[in-house]
């Protein structure tokens, strides 16, 4: 039966990933893995998840084990608004929130709203690669713009994004992750976060701020989330608990102006109804019991140290023409090779000596960065994060002819 005649032609934005293939190899056997993106499970508060989950279900099971709004559990968006207050991120009184099956489902339900086939959306080089995906479902297009230390360099922005409009382009959207950015780990200062919201209101665009990482960055972030710089109604902001709490939850949530929001609840009932209100009533209690709070602390302590050791492993093994971000947070680190190193060609034979890491061209949507790759320091253990740095420098350095 030849089942590809039938597929929708938006079906063929959709591709296997051939790294996603190899690597899946790499989780198996003797490989250290960098490449994931997961939490530590250490982190994953087993023991009062499941005293909670009994009690959620003895106590409240008519409604934890019933359906619900597709907004969300009531109590658990006002917990939400309180919990995103208390973190800095400004709940305007005209803002509402509705929770989403992980932020990817965020992102769709945006995607789904506002993007329509040849539209642009402008972003970081490198940037999510599940975002870009979402993204190029919808038949988007792309303009980025590099990033450095200080993040996304806003300048470079603003020149494409005025000859693409010169050129007759339809820009909608700027999609940035500010702070302890993934792939790259780096945060966006305050000046540039000024200036893309300066820029968004002159060109009129929206703007999605995808924030997994604020919450346990390891020293304080030195700029306010875009959500709360803006004044005019622009940031659509995106978080989860799935690196503060647990990603299997598949708990999301977006914040945005009322209107906005109720364009992302009529998309959303046509995907799920809702997102489970078990997981919503358990992720309530969690953070009502200060749960989360204790997580965030025990990530932030665990990935701080892992982050340390992995710095010092790349100081000591990687070329020294090669250099690599420095993030405050998150679960990642860019590492830059010496131009034409290509990571993507040399991944099966690093896989072979017994470790995998990202390539980083997946994250650059208009392409380049063949001498890039993204390195996960939160999963893999304290002592296999040297040794895996140590053999990936050893196999580069001989790449180069060292
Ligand atoms: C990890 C991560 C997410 C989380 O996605 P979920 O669907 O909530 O698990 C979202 N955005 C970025 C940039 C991430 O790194």
């Amino acid at each position: 039966m030849e089942y590809s005649k039938f597929l929708a032609d938006r079906t063929k934005y959709m591709k296997a990933s051939e790294i996603r293939e190899l690597l899946k190899l790499a989780e198996q056997g003797n490989v250290i893995s960098f490449a994931g993106g997961l939490p530590d499970p250490a982190t994953f508060p087993k023991e009062k998840l499941s005293k909670i989950a009994a009690k959620v279900i003895e106590e409240q099971g008519n409604f934890a084990l019933q359906y619900g709004p597709t907004l969300g559990v009531t109590q658990f968006r006002n917990i939400l608004k309180q919990f995103m207050r208390r973190n800095n991120v400004k709940v305007n009184d005209n803002d509402d929130v509705i929770v989403t099956t992980g932020s990817q489902e965020s992102l769709y339900l945006v995607s789904k709203v506002f993007v329509d086939p040849g539209d642009y959306i402008l972003v970081e080089a490198p940037t999510y690669l599940a975002a870009i995906n979402v993204f190029r479902e919808f038949g988007a297009k792309f303009a980025s713009a590099p990033i450095d230390e200080n993040g996304m360099k806003i300048d470079i922005l603003e020149k494409k994004a005025k000859k693409l409009l010169k050129e007759g382009a339809k820009i909608k959207l700027i999609y940035a992750i500010p702070t302890c950015q993934n792939p790259s780990g780096v945060t966006m200062n305050r000046e540039r976060r000024k200036y893309l919201l300066e820029l968004a209101e002159e060109l009129d665009l929206l703007v999605i701020e995808d924030d997994p990482y604020s919450f346990f960055s390891f020293k304080p972030v030195d700029a306010e989330p875009l959500k709360t710089m803006d004044k005019n109604g622009r940031v659509i902001y995106m978080s989860t608990l799935s690196k503060i709490l647990s990603p299997g939850m598949r708990i999301g949530w977006t914040l945005a102006n009322s209107e906005v929001i109720k364009s992302l609840e009529l998309a959303k009932q046509a995907i799920d109804l809702h997102t489970p209100n078990l997981t919503q009533y358990i992720a309530m209690e969690a953070i009502r019991e200060g749960v989360i709070d204790e997580g965030i602390e025990k990530a932030r302590k665990l990935y701080k140290e892992k982050r340390d050791i992995m710095l010092n492993a790349l100081e000591r093994y990687f070329p020294k023409d090669s250099s690599w971000t420095k993030p405050i947070g998150g679960l990642f680190i860019f590492a830059y090779l010496p131009e034409g190193i290509d990571t993507k060609k040399l991944l099966p034979e690093a896989v072979k000596r017994g470790v995998a890491y990202v390539p980083g061209q997946s994250f650059f949507a208009e392409g380049g960065g063949e001498n890039t790759l993204r390195l996960n320091f939160s999963y893999p253990s304290k002592d296999l994060i040297e040794e895996g740095i140590k053999r990936l420098g050893e196999f580069f350095k001989k790449s180069l002819g060292r």
